[in-house]
C-alpha cells in the first residue's frame, strides 16, 4: 500500500449506522474482511486475506506484539465512500479507525492493502506518539515504497530539487500536515529506516513509547544527538 493518502485518526461518528448494508465477511486467522458482494474486492479476497496475513506477520513478529482482536477490514467502491465513512467528506483511500478497523478502498485502480494501515492498528497496542511523522514514519517503513519507488530514493530527489522539508520541522504536527504527503510521507518512512537500522529496534521502541509532546528532545535524550546532526548522518546514509 505506497499510494496511501491515509487518515489514521479515531472516528467519533457511529459508523454502525453507516455501513452499508450488502457487506459480505471473509475471515482469516487474524482478519474479518468485510466486502460488497460482487465487487473487486469480492472476486479477490482470497489473495488479500493472503497478503493481509503476511503483512500481519511481519509487523506483529517485528514489534514483538500479539493482537488479542482480530483486525476488521471494510473495503469499498471509491474514495468519496471511506471520505464519507471518515466522516469529513474528503475522498481518501484508506484510514485505520482504532483499536481494530480499518476502512479501505479497493476498485479496479486502487487497492488499498499492505501494510500502511495494518502497520498503524498494530503499532497503536504499544502507543500512539504525538506526532505524524513518527507515526507515519513506522507505517511507511513497513511499505518500504511510495508510488513504486524506494522512500530514500524520493528523499533523494526530494534533496536535489529543493523540496526536502527538514526533520526538525516534520516533527512539528502543524508543519507536517500543512505540507504535501507526497514529500512528508517517504521523508518520515526513510528517516525511520535510517534510525532502525543505524541505532537498532530496541532503542526506536523505547523511543516509540514516549507520550509526551517533547518529540524532538526525546528523540535527542533516547540518540543522544542533535536531531539535526542525525538528520544529517540520515542524508549521508542515503
Ligand atoms: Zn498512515
Amino acid at each position: 500500500m505506497s499510494e496511501i493518502l491515509d487518515k489514521s485518526f479515531s472516528i467519533k461518528k457511529d459508523l454502525i449506522k453507516m455501513k452499508p448494508q450488502n457487506l459480505q465477511k471473509y475471515i482469516s486467522d487474524h482478519y474479518i474482511f468485510n466486502y460488497i458482494a460482487d465487487s473487486i474486492a469480492s472476486s479477490d479476497i482470497q489473495a488479500i486475506a493472503k497478503e493481509q496475513e503476511q503483512c500481519f506477520l511481519d509487523i506483529t513478529s517485528f514489534l514483538g506484539v500479539a493482537p488479542s482482536f482480530k483486525i476488521k477490514y471494510y473495503f469499498l467502491d471509491t474514495p468519496e465512500l471511506v471520505g464519507q465513512l471518515f466522516g469529513d467528506n474528503q475522498p481518501c483511500n484508506g484510514f485505520a479507525d482504532f483499536p481494530d478497523e480499518i476502512y479501505a478502498v479497493y476498485n479496479k485502480d486502487i487497492k488499498c492493502v499492505g501494510h500502511h494501515e495494518d502497520a498503524h492498528i498494530i503499532s497503536h497496542i504499544i502507543n500512539e506518539p504525538n506526532s505524524n511523522f513518527i507515526v507515519e514514519g513506522l507505517a511507511m517503513y513497513f511499505d518500504k515504497t511510495w508510488w513504486g519507488e524506494p522512500n530514500a530514493k524520493w528523499v533523494k530527489t526530494f534533496l536535489q530539487n529543493d523540496k526536502y522539508l527538514h526533520i526538525r520541522q516534520l516533527l512539528d504536527d502543524k508543519i507536517f500536515l500543512s505540507k504535501s504527503d507526497k514529500i512528508t510521507y517517504p521523508i518520515a518512512g526513510a528517516f525511520t529506516k535510517y534510525l532502525l537500522e543505524t541505532y537498532g529496534k530496541k532503542l526506536y521502541l523505547e523511543f516509540y513509547k514516549y507520550s509526551g509532546h517533547q518529540i524532538a528532545d526525546e528523540i535527542e535524550r533516547i540518540y543522544k544527538k542533535n536531531i539535526d546532526l542525525l538528520e544529517k548522518e540520515f542524508i549521508l546514509s542515503l
